[in-house]
């Protein structure tokens, strides 16, 4: 299902990542494929769950999405990452080809624990962007170039990207990636991850519509 030919610019980036195994994965929503990237300079670990086969020539619908421990395995309802996750892999399992990108980038790239902490000051009454700056951390210190160099990887050039986060659209395109367009991620929130989006949006730019 990998085929690496095809002109595109980001065959061009210097490979900064390995593909260490594919198997076959299947969920609630559906079967997939998953597959186990290491970066090669860095201790980073990278998921892609993908399905379908790939065409550089295809514009295919793609999602990044980052770590998030909380939302992802927890359930919290402090943000929207868990329901993001499930309604991209809903629609690529509708479309029948798609990849996610699952970089554990947690907390926006500070970790766990520290994303923790930062949740101990909001209960304390800082938004999301305040308590970060409080830690002393970036506001949001994720990359996203070797999320980019993967999709290369599977065989993707022209990517439809479900995604509310405009950052992500840049760094796939300056990693030479096709965004031929954004597809927008929104679901439905509870009362804590209202006030979250707001700081999202107002904050940090991301596209949302309320
Ligand atoms: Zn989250």
């Amino acid at each position: 299902m990998i085929n690496n030919n095809g002109d595109c610019a980001a065959g061009a980036v210097k490979k900064t990542v390995e593909r260490v195994a594919v198997a076959k994965l299947p969920t609630e929503i559906g079967e997939f494929k998953i597959a186990g990237y290491r970066s090669l300079d860095s201790d980073e670990e990278f998921v892609v769950l993908m399905k379908g086969e790939m065409d550089r020539n295809i514009p295919t619908l793609v999602r990044i999405h980052s770590q998030c421990l909380t939302g992802d395995v927890f359930g919290s309802i402090k943000c929207d990452c868990g329901p993001q996750l499930r309604k991209a892999m809903e629609m690529i399992e509708a479309k029948g080809v798609g990849a996610i990108v699952y970089q554990q980038q947690e907390g926006r790239g500070i970790g766990i624990i520290n994303k923790i902490r930062a949740y101990a000051l909001q209960d304390e009454g800082a938004d999301t962007v305040e308590a970060n700056e409080k830690l002393g951390f970036a506001v949001d210190a994720r990359v996203y170039g070797q999320c980019a160099e993967i999709l290369f990887d599977i065989g993707l050039c022209k990517v439809r990207v479900m995604t509310n986060n405009p950052d992500k659209i840049k760094a796939l395109e300056e990693a030479g990636l096709t965004v031929v367009e954004r597809i927008p991620i929104e679901v439905e929130s509870f009362e804590p991850a209202a006030h979250y989006l707001r700081t999202k949006k107002e904050k940090l730019g991301h596209l949302l519509s309320d």
